[in-house]
């Protein structure tokens, strides 16, 4: 049997890592300025996480939700303290996309209402007719049944509040940093006003930070720069270094009930133990504050490069656009620097999404490489 070829791939085949370095078969190292699409969040092989996953897999590896976890409430506890949402509630899933699904279901479980709000530019996942066809009344939500998507450029401030004002909105879906949009922040003020149309209509607001979240933008949750709160925030990727798993943090206004959302695989043990471990590393290793000023100090040294046309994001989540299409210069980052860098929808910005524990020296080598290459 073959793969299923769906993702064009670079021929270089990562068989270890260590910290923000991989290494091919021949044992040639390459910077990791990309961690998988921002899964790698504390570093490679951190030997914390490998020591809390394998304990966990030596006491009892995998159990589906129908038992009891209390790792589970371990992994929520320390999660409210370390992203100041103390007294929220966390569903654990398996990826972005089904953390989105369910903060859409939680919405639209509680006003009853079936239409989105989303941006130019979002990307919220990949999945959605499943529920459709399962033969379940009891998990049919408005929503479900005929969702209605409205997008708008981020700051339309008119556009937004006049559909958020005929009050038949369910949700508003905002990603805290657009990633495959190319690197791009919603404004301080266009998220507070959606804040308060959302408060005036009972409209469920929804921080998609699945890619931005996790402290890579230099706070817990990118949209926490904004000082706003929003109702239901989604996270994933940078959240288990790897290991699949997701979280839905669900503000205490939303009653739970038996049924309403389930899955078999979320929230297992070694999901959970994984997620601790990198809470526990970020935590210890202050790598929020080092994303903060690591990024600061990125920014600095890319703003120096004459061929940049704008430098975008906060902390380690970059986005560096050329006034040319990015394609070949990060085959050459990739093959004569060998670096690992991202591309966006955009075709001229190169995304760059490291893993939050690299240190001035990493940086230093990429600037020199990028020079290099733009020589
Ligand atoms: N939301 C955002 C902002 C993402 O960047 C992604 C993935 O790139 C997703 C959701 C979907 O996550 P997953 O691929 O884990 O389903």
């Amino acid at each position: 049997m073959k793969l299923f070829n769906v993702y064009p791939l670079f021929d270089v085949e990562p068989v270890e890592a260590d910290g923000c370095l991989l290494y091919d078969q021949q044992h040639t190292a390459y910077l990791d300025f990309y961690g998988g699409h921002a899964v790698i969040s504390i570093g490679h092989a951190h030997p914390h996480y490998i020591k809390r996953i394998t304990d966990q897999l030596g006491k009892l590896g995998f159990y589906s939700n129908s038992v009891p976890i209390r790792i589970q409430k371990d992994l929520a506890h320390k999660l409210g303290e370390m992203c100041g949402y103390y007294n929220w509630n966390l569903f654990l899933v398996n990826s972005g996309a089904e953390a989105n699904e369910n903060a859409f279901k939680v919405a639209s479980a509680n006003n009853g209402r079936k239409k989105i709000i989303a941006f130019e530019g979002a990307f919220h996942g990949r999945t959605s007719l499943a529920v459709a066809a399962t033969d379940n009344p009891n998990i049919l939500f408005p929503v479900n049944e005929g969702a209605e998507v409205i997008r708008f450029a981020f700051g339309d401030f008119d556009g937004v509040e006049a559909e958020i004002k005929k009050g038949d909105t369910c949700c508003v879906i905002l990603e805290g940093i657009q990633g495959v949009g190319g690197i791009k922040e919603p404004a301080q003020d266009f998220l507070r006003h959606v804040r308060s149309l959302c408060d005036e209509t009972d409209t469920v607001m929804i921080m998609d930070e699945v890619q931005s979240g996790y402290g890579r933008t230099g706070r817990f949750f990118a949209h926490q720069h904004a000082f706003v709160q929003p109702d239901i925030i989604t996270m994933a990727k940078g959240m288990g270094n790897g290991f699949p798993v997701g979280g839905v943090l669900i503000h205490p206004k939303f009653e739970a009930r038996y049924g309403l959302l389930g899955t078999t695989f979320g929230g297992n043990h070694l999901a959970c133990a994984a997620a601790l471990g990198v809470l526990e590393v970020i935590e210890n290793e202050k790598l929020i504050q080092n994303a903060k000023e690591i990024g600061n100090y990125l920014a600095g040294e890319l703003s120096g490069i004459p061929q940049i046309k704008e430098i975008r994001g906060r902390g380690l989540m970059i986005g560096i656009e050329f006034d040319f299409e990015v394609a070949d210069l990060r085959k050459k980052l990739l093959y004569e620097q060998k670096i690992f860098t991202g591309s966006s929808s955009n075709k001229n910005t190169i995304r760059l999404l490291p893993p939050l524990n690299i240190g001035k020296k990493e940086v230093d080598q990429f600037i020199t490489a990028l020079k290099e290459v733009l020589s």
